[in-house]
Parts: C-alpha cells; sequence; structure tokens
C-alpha cells in the first residue's frame, strides 16, 4: 500500500484535479490512499471567516463566505461534466456553506472556528471523490474524523489511529482507491480539531506510519526539497536524497515544503517519504529515507521566523548542578517548546517560537537571576554532514555570514546541522550570502 498526498495547489482548480487522474491511475493495481489538502487559498479564507466571526464582525463574515462561495460555484461548473455529477458537487457545496452560514447567531469560541476549519478538506476530499465517481472511478471516502485523533499533549494518538483505521479498511477489502482528508482530526475530548497549518503532510505521515506502506509520496507543486528556500533565493535546486534526521531539522527550522512534524512519524516506522511535482511527472524528486546520507556535504539551508531568544544571567547558580533542570522546569509548566539553547558560565540563551506564556515564563525566570529578552529573530539552519573530522565545514559557513550580527550559534548538538539566530530583518541576507558561499 502506497500513501499519495496531494497538496492544495495540487487540487487547486479543476484542471489540476484532471491532471491527478494519470497519477492515480498509474497506481491503480496498488492498494492506495490518497491524502487531500483543501483547495488552495481556502483554508486562508476560512481563517478571515473565523476571525470576523469571532469579533462579531458577521456581516464581514458573510460577505467573505459569499465571496467563497462564489469560486466554488464556478469550480464545480468545471469540474462536473454531467448532470448527475454536477448536481452531487451542488449538494456538496450547498451542505458546506449554509454550515458556514449557520454560525452567525452562535457564539463564536475556538470549537466553532476548529469546525470553520476543517471545512476546507471536507469540501476538497468530496468533491473530488464525486469526481471520480463521474469518470467511472471507484474510491471509498473514509472520514478522518473518524481515526485521526490527538491526545490532551497535543501528540497523535497512533494506537489509536492504526486501529480505527485499520477497521475502516477492512470493511472495504475489495477496494484499492481510499480518500481521507490531510490536516483535520479530533482531539482528546471528541472536539473537531487540527494538526496546524500545513498539516496535511502530517496526516500523510502519520498514516503512511501507522500501517507500516511501502512509500508515502507527497505531491505539490515543486519539483522536490530544494536546498535553500526557492520563495527567497534564486537558483535553488532539488535534492535527490534526504535522510530522515536532515529532512526532519529542515522541516522543523522552516522549510515550508514540509510540515515541521511530519517527518518523525516515517522516521519513527522507517517508511519513506518521497516529494514529486505534480506539474512535472517526470522530475525524480526528493526520497527521504533511513538508507540516504549526503556524506561530505553541505546539504540545504531553511530559515524559521517569529523567534524570541531568553538570556538568563546567573553568576551564583549557573555552574550549580540542577540549575538547568530547574530553568527547562519552567518552560515545561508553561508547555513552551526550546528550540536552540546555548550556555556560558554566567548566562544560559535559550529560544523559544511560542510567546503564549513570556510574561509568566519571565516571571518566573527572575528567580534565577536578571533576564534579558530579545524578540523579532530568525533561526537560520544549515543541513550537512558536520562531523567533527569533516574540517572546514562550520569555517565556510561562519565566513558566509560575517558581515551579519548574530546572537547565538548552536553546533555540535547533532552532527548535522548548524544554526545560527540573527535578527528577522537579516534573514534574507543571511539566506543569499550562506546559499552563494556553500552551492
Ligand atoms: P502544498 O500546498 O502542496 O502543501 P506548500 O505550499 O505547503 O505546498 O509547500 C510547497 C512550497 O514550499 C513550494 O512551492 C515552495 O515555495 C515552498 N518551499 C519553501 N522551502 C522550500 C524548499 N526548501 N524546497 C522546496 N520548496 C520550498
Ligand atoms: N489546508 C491546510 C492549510 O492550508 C492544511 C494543508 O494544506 O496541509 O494549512
Ligand atoms: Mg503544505
Amino acid at each position: 500500500m502506497k500513501v499519495l498526498k496531494f497538496g492544495g495547489t495540487s487540487v487547486g482548480s479543476p484542471e489540476r484535479m484532471e491532471q491527478l487522474l494519470p497519477i492515480i491511475k498509474s497506481q491503480a493495481s496498488d492498494k492506495h490512499l490518497v491524502v487531500l489538502s483543501a483547495v488552495s487559498g481556502t483554508t486562508n479564507a476560512l481563517v478571515n471567516i473565523s476571525e470576523q466571526y469571532a469579533k462579531g464582525d458577521k456581516e464581514g463574515a458573510k460577505e467573505s463566505i459569499d465571496k467563497l462561495f462564489a469560486t466554488y460555484k464556478t469550480f464545480i461548473k468545471q469540474l462536473f461534466k454531467t448532470e448527475d455529477g454536477l448536481q452531487a458537487g451542488e449538494e456538496v457545496i450547498n451542505h458546506h456553506f449554509s454550515l458556514l452560514e449557520g454560525f452567525s447567531n452562535d457564539l463564536f469560541t475556538s470549537m466553532e472556528e476548529r469546525i470553520v476549519l476543517a471545512q476546507g478538506e471536507l469540501l476538497s476530499t468530496t468533491l473530488f471523490h464525486f469526481y471520480l465517481k463521474e469518470k467511472g472511478i471507484s474510491s471509498v471516502l473514509l472520514a478522518a474524523l473518524d481515526f485521526m485523533r490527538i491526545d490532551e499533549e497535543q501528540e497523535p494518538n497512533l494506537e489509536y489511529i492504526k486501529s480505527q483505521l485499520e477497521v475502516e479498511l477492512a470493511k472495504y477489502p475489495k477496494e484499492t482507491l481510499f480518500i481521507t482528508q490531510g490536516y483535520i482530526c479530533r482531539n482528546a475530548f471528541g472536539e473537531i480539531d487540527n494538526l496546524r497549518r500545513g498539516g496535511s503532510d502530517y496526516t500523510a505521515s502519520l498514516i503512511g506510519a501507522v500501517l507500516q506502506v511501502e512509500e508515502v509520496q507527497i505531491w505539490t507543486d515543486i519539483d522536490g526539497f530544494h536546498n535553500n528556500d526557492p520563495r527567497f533565493v534564486p537558483n535553488t535546486k532539488p535534492i535527490a536524497e534526504l535522510s530522515f534526521e536532515e529532512a526532519a531539522e529542515l522541516a522543523y527550522f522552516g522549510a515550508k515544503i514540509l510540515h515541521p512534524q511530519s517527518v518523525f512519524p516515517a522516521q519513527r516506522f522507517n517508511v519513506p517519504v518521497r516529494l514529486l511535482d505534480t506539474m512535472d511527472l517526470k522530475a525524480p524528486g526528493t526520497l527521504i529515507s533511513g538508507n540516504s546520507q549526503n556524506d561530505d556535504q553541505i546539504v540545504a539551508i531553511a530559515a524559521k521566523d517569529g523567534i524570541t531568544a531568553i538570556r538568563i544571567n546567573s553568576s551564583r547558580m549557573l555552574l550549580a548542578y540542577g540549575f538547568l533542570r530547574r530553568v527547562f522546569e519552567v518552560f515545561e509548566r508553561y508547555k513552551t517548546p526550546i528550540d536552540m539553547i546555548t550556555t556560558s558560565e554566567v548566562a544560559v540563551s535559550l529560544t523559544i517560537d511560542q510567546t503564549q506564556y513570556l510574561d509568566e515564563i519571565i516571571t518566573e525566570l527572575n528567580y534565577f537571576g536578571s533576564v534579558e529578552v530579545d524578540s523579532d529573530l530568525a533561526i537560520i539552519c544549515i543541513v550537512g554532514d558536520f562531523r567533527n573530522n569533516k574540517l572546514g565545514h562550520a569555517t565556510i559557513v561562519s565566513e558566509a555570514v560575517k558581515h551579519i550580527p548574530i546572537r547565538m550559534i548552536s553546533y555540535g548538538g547533532s552532527e548535522h546541522n548548524i544554526s545560527l539566530l540573527v535578527p528577522a530583518k537579516h534573514k534574507l541576507e543571511a539566506l543569499r550570502s550562506l546559499h552563494n558561499r556553500l552551492f
């Protein structure tokens, strides 16, 4: 079995949906599970509608819903070629849009917000299912809300996902094509929730992991994982192979092509992930696996914005054992992950990207010593072979950014990563300068 995930642009128009048919048909002899994102632009529109509802701007929300509805009316007219198909499409969009409009008289909390956000993937998968039906291709639409679940810590409940998914699949022993929604799930309370923006990659990897599939294919709008962010840097190139560690590091530190958590499930169950281009079927893409390795090379660069650095100066306590544990416990209490950390004899600096509890964290850290906070920073992550016998790689990196102010450097944490913390306004220059020097 294989998992094929198609992102927002890959289902972004009726023509694009049509272009998925040969890809899906070419794998028809095998069982495969297709994970779809929302049609591109839809989740952003739904975020906007939720914000309008939450502000009490019901008229604004209604206007935005009407606008989105109009795009879907055009979409289905172009997608379906038969009366029956079009009627099915109309019923689908009428159902989801009347649900969206129905919130206007309700109290709008985060629970309603998550229901609104879920409509994008529910729309795309149901429309695609009926589109396949019109084309005479049999498929089973599986409801992700029946099997995809996160726990109280927002972590996927792998046992539940596996057992429920197996129950669902067993109901259709003869079918080979299954379709489900990316991104959406239920939480520990059974409410509709989601896996954060870009989460369809995570859905695909989780399904691939629990079912131990042959391969997870992430089909997107670019010919593979590039060695730098193509949105900001010219002349980036696709990378043929990445190890799980390299890909995880790049995704976690900002490479938008993959959801930050999406490599971990595949890595844990050793399921290869292939990145492929829906617009260029001949492109070899990128294979992420346990067998790939890029010896003696600097492989790629990524950047993550919105970083805050915290420095705790504590000449009295830093060398005392148990000090770092107590510092970390503060972050643990506020469920705030730490990304980078560096220490000296008198101070420790660390970075976070979730600042919801920053004030509370600072209040507690003040107990250990004086605390300084810098915001608007970016982590630049350089992934490559940085084993300590590879002389010179670190020097090339530091030389490339010698004109950029650096707030922190992390080296040696793993054998394949150097991270630099720079003011966000220097991010582009750092990415470009490193690119020119390294590739
Ligand atoms: P999808 O909708 O298919 O999930 P995304 O927009 O989430 O697609 O991810 C693909 C986009 O990620 C590319 O179009 C590209 O602009 C961006 N991107 C950022 N960093 C990289 C990278 N290192 N390699 C490839 N694409 C990247
Ligand atoms: N539709 C969701 C988003 O736009 C999930 C995804 O596309 O992966 O974030
Ligand atoms: Mg994406």
